[in-house]
């Protein structure tokens, strides 16, 4: 059978370490076993995240690791910050808005990023603020925000929490929370992780953590402090029954993430975003995001020639590639393909030939030598 691809950004094809890993007998989560499997996960993320604070593993999408941080973080009349530059950056400020806090809104573009000077003039302006809420990588279009050049504006006396969405940059892109100087980093298990979906991740800063205890959560599950105090440091547990299989499967994925250094895998997704980018821009697709720096390494936002995005994803979908379409004002307007997994260039060729012959290109083998030339990790 021919094999299909799954292009979503989320979930994403799974290595098979990883599904045989989902597959094995279940234990307690209340035996030693797991505590030590729990505890060694632990050290796979601070290995990811080179930073040795706490990271607490939720039941949930990152939609609930993002309400997490909220309910937490944020009461009726504190004032958030949110810098969004589209759907996934709305959507955790209406998370945020939810709690009652009152949220100022700095708005960019699709296509683009929310800039530092913008950021730190928001500031300026709200100098009560009690929190800054920032997409890491806005899915939607495709975006890597600078979230390290975006703190670095910012003073550091003084200066709000800084909570990031890192649901779909963490271990695809490179992201250190604790070297740039982040407070709390929220993801999901889903897309750069690959693994299946149903966890959702909160790396807490020692600011953080230290501002925790003056808040009392509104919620019983998602209650931070009850969820470090089962954490370590002798054993390592979950106030409830945790997704056991989704922790033997994410043990998998962070070692073929960490295999060769987790610095050495995000290098060689870049490589692989930026070879299919500027193969699908000789085939005639266009690329939404122009600024090359902010284009993300885990997922592509293009369109086709002839405003034929959606006709193009069904033919695709027809032969076994599923991708994504645009979001909100981009409905219908976009073709979203994403590259977090442990793909080779054979698979890249696969699913550029596809595009391709998607719009009548199938017999031009440039774009082939373009991928092969910039991606040149090819070992087969
Ligand atoms: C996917 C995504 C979410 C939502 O995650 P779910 O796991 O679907 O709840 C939030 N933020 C970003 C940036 C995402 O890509």
């Amino acid at each position: 059978m021919k094999k299909k691809y799954l292009l979503t950004p989320g979930p994403v094809e799974a290595p098979q370490s990883v599904l045989e890993a989902a597959s094995r007998q279940l234990m307690s989560h209340r035996c030693a076993e797991f505590s030590e499997l729990f505890k060694g996960i632990a050290g796979k993320l601070h290995a990811l995240l080179e930073s040795d604070s706490p990271v607490v593993i939720l039941p949930s999408s990152g939609t609930g690791a993002l309400e997490c941080a909220a309910v937490n973080f944020l009461r009726r009349g504190d004032k958030f910050i949110s810098l969004s530059c589209g759907v996934f950056g709305d959507r955790f400020r209406e998370i945020a808005a939810r709690t009652g806090a009152r949220g100022v809104y700095v708005d960019t573009e699709a296509g683009s990023a929310p800039s530092p000077a913008a950021a730190a003039a928001a500031l300026r302006e709200n100098p009560d603020a009690r929190a800054i809420l920032v997409t890491h990588n806005e899915t939607s279009t495709g975006v890597t925000v600078p979230v390290r050049e975006i703190i670095d504006a910012l003073p550091a006396e003084g200066r709000p929490l800084i909570l990031v969405d890192g649901v779909s940059s963490v271990g695809a892109i490179e992201c250190l929370p604790e070297k740039w100087g982040a407070d709390v980093l929220c993801t999901a298990s889903q897309k750069g992780l690959m693994t299946p979906p149903g966890l959702g991740f909160v790396w807490l800063s020692e600011r953080a953590l230290a501002a925790l205890p003056e808040r009392e959560c509104p919620s019983y599950y998602f209650d931070l402090k009850l969820h470090l105090k089962n954490m370590g440091p002798g054993s390592y547990a979950n106030p409830y029954t945790p997704p056991v299989s989704l922790y033997y499967a994410l043990n998998a994925a962070l070692d073929v993430i960490l295999a060769d250094g987790a610095r050495a895998w995000f290098a060689k997704r870049r490589l692989y975003a930026d070879a299919f980018a500027a193969a699908l821009e000789e085939l005639g697709y266009e690329l939404l995001v122009t600024d090359k720096k902010l284009r993300s390494a885990g997922v592509t936002a293009f369109s086709a020639p002839n405003g034929a995005s959606e006709a193009v994803r069904k033919s695709l979908s027809a032969e076994g590639f599923e991708t994504a379409g645009g979001q909100g004002a981009l409905k219908g307007k976009l073709i979203r393909a994403s590259h977090y997994s442990d793909w080779e260039i054979g698979e890249m060729e696969d699913i550029l030939r596809a595009f391709a012959g998607a719009i009548g290109k199938d017999s031009d083998e440039n774009y082939l030598r373009t991928a092969r030339k910039i991606f040149k990790t090819d070992k087969r």
